[in-house]
């Protein structure tokens, strides 16, 4: 299967649970992960018509902030280092992973040295697996608020990547609980907090993800084939 055909099948399914679910596909956005793959396969996707691209690894996307002819907007998606930070600041729209306060503050400060601002979103780690990155839900509304004062970032909502199950179902009350945790933020009314995004879903359980709010679902191998 090429990158075109199956970026239009997963753009079929993306729109058919969101009717189903009586949402707006419009509300939903496709974030390609493009972890491993090379610069080719991005333009294609992009020659395809996808916009939005999600990188894990900064010593990876920098060479591609370079490599890329073509204007692709960029995400990263996974664990950041705060002295990678600066390799990458005013080059990419929105930071998925943010799980603590000293990274914030990072990303603050080296957006600000270039007068701009930074779209954020905080992990959560609802699951509690220690092998994964994130805040706890109590420590999220404290990170939310210490975020709020920082100038150069403005939180747009919340992240997560539930453990992995074969059968999509068994993610689905982790979706659900990301999503309760963000109606509590919402709630709380937190000057410059917008808790607009919930980043969930991957490519086996996507559809799930949209079904329980989902407004970016990052999605790697059913675009781009097994890495
Ligand atoms: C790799 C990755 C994805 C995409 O996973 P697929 O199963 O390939 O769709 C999504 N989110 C994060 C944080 C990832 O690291």
């Amino acid at each position: 299967m090429s990158i075109s055909s199956n970026l239009a099948r997963i753009i079929q399914r993306i729109n058919s649970t969101a009717e189903k679910s009586g949402r707006d596909p419009a509300t939903i956005r496709l974030v390609a992960v493009s972890k491993t793959r090379p610069a080719t396969d991005i333009s294609a996707a992009f020659q395809a018509g996808q916009t939005v691209f999600g990188e894990n690894y900064i010593q990876e996307l920098v060479p591609k902030l370079a490599e890329v002819p073509v204007p692709v907007e960029w995400h990263v998606i996974g664990h950041l280092q705060s002295n990678k930070v600066k390799f990458i600041a005013g080059q990419v729209a929105m930071i998925h992973s943010v799980d603590r306060i000293s990274l914030a503050t990072e990303i603050d400060r080296q957006w600000g040295k270039l007068n701009k601002v930074c779209d954020i979103l905080i992990q959560v780690n609802i699951s509690g697996e220690s092998t994964k990155s994130g805040t706890t839900e109590v420590g999220a509304i404290q990170l939310v608020r210490e975020c709020a004062l920082l100038p150069h970032i403005r939180v747009r909502g919340l992240m997560t990547m539930p453990p992995f199950f074969d059968d999509p179902e068994a993610a689905r009350p982790f979706f659900a609980e990301l999503r309760r945790l963000s109606e509590t933020v919402a709630a709380l009314n937190i000057a410059g907090v917008d808790m607009v995004e919930l980043s969930m879903g991957m490519s086996g359980d996507f559809e799930a993800a949209i079904e329980e709010g989902a407004t970016l679902v990052r999605i790697g191998t059913a675009i781009f084939g097994n890495r």
